[in-house]
């Protein structure tokens, strides 16, 4: 049994005036072959399960071609045509195989297709036609489309956020790919779309916890093969934006009708639930200052990286210069610029410089600091959450800035925090300060909740707001919840005449 593997992921913030090109891609994986195995054996992600799974029961896989990119705006129809060619090339040249798993995201966006998976999809089956099974892993934050469910034999979410199951995921895939091969199992799926957007919301807690729940009640049954509640991913500006609940099961198209619409109820009569108080950069400090014990852990939830935002927001950032907090440290922003600055002076240098705020005017402006230069270093280490657990990170060049009695890192390319480990690498303690201020949704909470006394979530003019209102969505399909009122849903689904 030979099943080749594969993985491109992209999650598309249309609403960022950066574009995704093939260097985005190339910055952070573009791999080919073998070079795929070396990377992903034994990490805790969806290719580090299909490698470990395959291994593990004697399956044969033969790695394609991997691209993963940080989420960023709309992908030029040049580098999704490289990216497609990349793949089929990959494809073709793999002689005779059994049967296709791909890691897809199901967020991504293209310059004139709305649906890069779906396209990916459709392109892969030009080639191998639809007797060769094809399962696929995704982002509970895609916007999962008709086609690519009409295109793919099983599509696997994450159940988690932060999605902490992509190498459970993986191995799945290998699992359902294998039963299908030998004839154990027919998958028949149903998607239910609803027509509702929700700001992230972390499973760790309710409503999204429960869903969950719901979910894997159904998957008691021996005929459901997987239930997922997929969030969607509402900073897209695509008429199939939003909230679906997928059901695969063992050739029972009614079970799955019927499962999908049953936890698509339970979603829309808890709809209000996913949208928590909004809490500025200014009151979250408060707050904390207000807490005893530590560390108080301080999400910028609207300039989350993770998301599409430009990472060199200065909300929180100039908040905290402003309460001129002691004991507190910020990791980190995105300034390429003020590290170079930082480098070329060296470690006891005092440097003036303006930092952040220069991607563009909605995060924030550039803030002038003084700040003294502690340490230098490359940026790299091995990710300790469980989150992607043994994955080789590197942020590039960063810094460690001292103003007052602040801590700043500074990095030279774009991500969200998920652990402590870029803290550990500038030689900060984050257990032994007060506040811990970071740019993630909630990501973070995997490597940050087991050590944080509380979290404190706060949000401020970005592109990856709570505050869904703020979004201009031009190409909605109809009434859509939170921005219609009840009486314009009622005409659109039939959930809410229950
Ligand atoms: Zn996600």
């Amino acid at each position: 049994m030979k099943i080749l593997i594969g993985e491109i992921a992209h999650e598309t913030n249309t609403f960022s005036k950066v574009k995704t090109t093939v260097e985005s891609f190339k910055q952070w994986e573009w791999l080919h072959g073998e070079a795929i195995i070396n990377k992903h054996r034994k990490v805790r992600d969806y290719l580090g399960g299909m490698i470990d799974r395959a291994e593990e029961i004697g399956v044969e896989v033969v790695p394609t071609f991997s691209a993963f990119a940080m989420p960023s705006g709309i992908i030029t129809q040049e580098t999704y045509e490289r990216l497609v060619y990349e793949l089929i090339n990959e494809i073709k040249v793999a002689g005779n195989f059994d049967a296709i798993c791909l890691a897809l995201h199901g967020a991504g966006v293209v310059e004139g297709i709305d649906d890069l998976e779906g396209g990916i999809l459709t392109a892969v089956r030009n080639v191998v036609g639809y007797e060769i099974p094809i399962v696929v892993t995704l982002d509970l934050h895609g916007n999962i489309t008709d086609q690519m469910v009409k295109e793919a034999d099983a599509l696997l979410g994450v159940n988690f956020y932060p999605h902490v199951d992509s190498y459970e995921r993986g191995m799945e895939a290998i699992d359902i790919t294998k039963r299908i091969l030998l004839g154990e199992v027919q998958p028949k799926m149903s998607l239910k779309k609803l027509p509702l957007m929700i700001p992230t919301s972390t499973t760790n807690l309710s409503p999204a916890k429960d869903i969950n729940q719901l979910c894997w009640n159904r998957e008691e049954h021996e005929s459901i093969l997987d239930c997922t509640f997929f969030h969607g991913f509402p900073y897209t500006n695509i008429p199939e934006v939003g909230v679906t609940i997928l059901t695969v099961t063992d050739n029972d198209q009614d079970l799955a009708d019927k499962t999908s619409e049953e936890i698509a109820d339970e979603v829309w009569k808890r709809r209000k639930e996913f949208f928590p108080p909004i809490v500025s950069p200014i009151e979250g400090i408060q707050k904390a200052l207000k807490i005893d014990g530590y560390p108080i852990v301080i999400n910028e939830t609207s300039d989350n990286p993770g998301g599409g935002t430009p990472g060199d927001g200065t909300h929180l950032l100039s908040a905290m210069l402003q309460e001129n907090l002691r004991n507190a440290c910020f990791g980190f922003i995105y300034d390429p610029e003020v590290v170079n600055i930082a480098h070329e002076k060296g470690v006891g240098a005092t440097i003036e410089v303006n930092i952040g705020g220069k991607t563009d005017d909605m995060h924030g402006d550039p803030i002038p600091i003084k700040a003294y230069v502690k340490t230098l270093t490359d940026g790299r280490f091995v990710q300790s959450s469980p989150m992607g657990k043994g994955g080789k990170i590197n942020y590039g060049k960063s810094a460690r800035l001292i103003v007052n009695d602040l801590d700043i890192i500074v990095c030279s390319k774009r991500s969200q925090t998920l652990d402590e480990q870029i803290f550990i690498l500038h030689g900060i303690d984050v257990t032994t300060y007060k506040i811990v201020a970071l740019k993630s949704s909630q990501h973070f909470r995997a490597g940050f909740e087991p050590l944080a006394n509380t979290i404190i979530s706060v949000d401020s003019p970005g592109l990856s707001s709570f505050n869904l209102k703020f979004f201009n969505h031009t190409r909605l399909a109809g009434p859509v919840y939170p921005f219609n009122e009840e009486d314009e849903l009622l005409k659109r689904n039939e959930w809410s005449k229950k």
